[in-house]
């Protein structure tokens, strides 16, 4: 088999040839650095691992060989750049952070290292994951693999962990690792035509993952397949007393949930969503949800989210406000950079501050500061606070309706890198369908189902009620498999 043909087949299909040995860790391994080489114009990667995954790789095939095999044992997996991974440089994209190796391991990494994960590198991302294209990266824009496909130049791969979604996208690694506070896992993978899942806040621990936002951050991971989602949340799931937000639960049973029948399913759509943006690619989504529900047999529900539009406005003035709280510990004392030639504390703290972050960081610590200032708290984060209360009821209300909600992932398909970067308004819009659901604390999963008049990929995102997690997987790998009778 040619590296090609084994890059592209999956963790369910690696998996089988590793057990079958047809082929080694070592191979695997090498056949995705393989991958990695003949693809770093794409700039995927922040930092390779190269001599670790090897050595990990021959850990592997010697569990494999005594009959002792890890359930990731062998899988090649990129890690987006804020998990803070011991002894490996953890920038989360940021000059500040561009020396920093922590001491430690975040525990979805740990979790994925127990299962035999190899893990092959870390992926470029927007600076502390604010932005949604991966171009306030301190290390250059990543550039989309689909749009090569596509025959498109330099075209975004959406973020802010578009370094995992295109590794995934790109064959470079069979899982990948991003982080979601208002979709930067499900636009990037709506993006790079690649499966994207955030599970309900709480079911991962958010412990050692760089905080921006820490009331809506979530883990969760890209793959090429609904199947490998579910095998790879497995894994990372689960209660951890580090992280007291995470829920008091070891086994979801993603994996086997797929297994089970999936009943007639009853999918919302939510005319305030449908009114929230019509694009010629929102008008193709929704074409194609509607012909993927009748083909799945599903009921199809109408239900009303009426503060669907107050979510954006409130999710900047939340995730801003957290994050100036969040950053405060980047003073050049504690971690990473610290600007040299100052003259005394305070001036070190503000040279390291003005050197160390960019400029969209720096206006989003601003903001976030003048949100949560004496005169304004109330006008502002308290006023955010309560539309995040009332959208999660109304997102409750439709659920005593319908089993999951079909929506667009994004309002375009991806865009060229630079097209949306002298307006930072724009590119929040960017956000309008993936916001409510972190802002409500809920699971959902970006599945590629469609393409743009320009042969770029389109996702369709699925969302769930809190927990039901599950049933998000399997409503998606039912579209999955509906997708290809469109
Ligand atoms: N684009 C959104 C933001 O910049 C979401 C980013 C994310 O989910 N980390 O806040």
């Amino acid at each position: 088999m040619s590296a090609s043909d084994l890059t592209s087949l999956g963790i369910a299909g690696q998996r089988a040839l590793l057990a079958n040995r047809k082929a080694s860790a070592v191979e695997l391994v090498e056949a995705h650095f393989r991958e990695i080489e003949n693809n770093r114009h794409l700039n995927v990667f922040i930092t390779e691992m190269r001599d670790e995954a090897f050595s990990r790789a021959k850990a592997s095939d010697e569990r494999i060989a005594a009959g002792n095999a890890l359930p990731l044992d062998g899988i090649a997996i990129a890690v987006k750049d804020n998990y803070c991974t011991r002894g490996v440089r953890t920038t989360a994209g940021s000059n500040i952070l561009g020396n920093f190796v922590p001491p430690y391991e975040s525990t979805v990494t740990r979790k994925l290292l127990d299962a035999g994960a190899v893990i092959v590198g870390k992926t470029n991302m927007d600076e502390f994951a604010m932005g949604s294209s991966t171009e306030s990266s301190h290390f250059g824009p990543t550039i989309n693999p689909a749009g090569v496909r596509a025959g498109l130049e330099n075209i975004a791969p959406g973020g802010s962990s578009g370094g995992s979604a295109a590794a995934v996208a790109a064959n470079m690694a069979a899982g990948a690792l991003g982080s979601d506070t208002g979709g930067s896992i499900r636009q990037p993978a709506g993006f790079c035509g690649v499966v994207g899942f955030k599970p309900t806040y709480g079911v991962c621990s958010r412990w050692g993952i760089v905080a921006y936002g820490s009331s809506l951050d979530q883990a969760g991971v890209f793959t090429r397949s609904v199947a490998d989602a579910a095998t790879l949340m497995d894994v990372i799931s689960g209660e951890d007393k580090k992280d007291t937000t995470s829920y008091p639960r070891d086994d979801y049973g993603f994996a086997s949930a797929l297994g089970e029948p999936a009943g007639k399913l009853r999918i919302g759509f939510a005319k305030e969503v449908i009114e929230a943006g019509s694009t010629a690619e929102t008008d193709t989504v929704w074409a194609a949800a509607r012909a993927l529900a009748d083909k799945m047999g599903a009921e199809i529900v109408e239900v009303s989210i009426p503060s669907f539009k107050y979510s954006l406005p409130a999710y900047y003035i939340i995730a801003l406000s957290e994050a100036s709280s969040n950053l405060a510990r980047y003073d050049g004392v504690r971690y990473g950079y610290r600007a040299s030639g100052a003259k005394d504390i305070t001036d070190m703290y503000e040279k390291t501050r003005a050197e160390g972050f960019g400029a969209e960081v720096k206006r989003r610590i601003m903001l976030g500061t003048f949100t949560l200032s004496a005169g304004y708290y109330d006008a502002y984060y308290l006023k955010a606070q309560k539309v995040r209360n009332k959208i999660r009821g109304e997102f409750e209300a439709a659920f005593q309706l319908c089993d999951v909600l079909f929506m667009p992932t994004t309002p375009t398909a991806a865009f060229a890198i630079g097209s949306h970067s002298s307006d930072p308004v724009e590119m929040y819009l960017e956000d309008v369908f993936t916001v409510p659901v972190n802002m409500a604390g809920l699971p959902a999963i970006s599945v590629p189902v469609t393409k743009s008049v320009n042969g770029l990929p389109l996702g369709l995102q699925i969302v769930g009620p809190q927990f039901a997690d599950t049933t998000v997987m399997r409503a998606a790998a039912a579209v999955e498999m509906a997708v290809p009778a469109l």
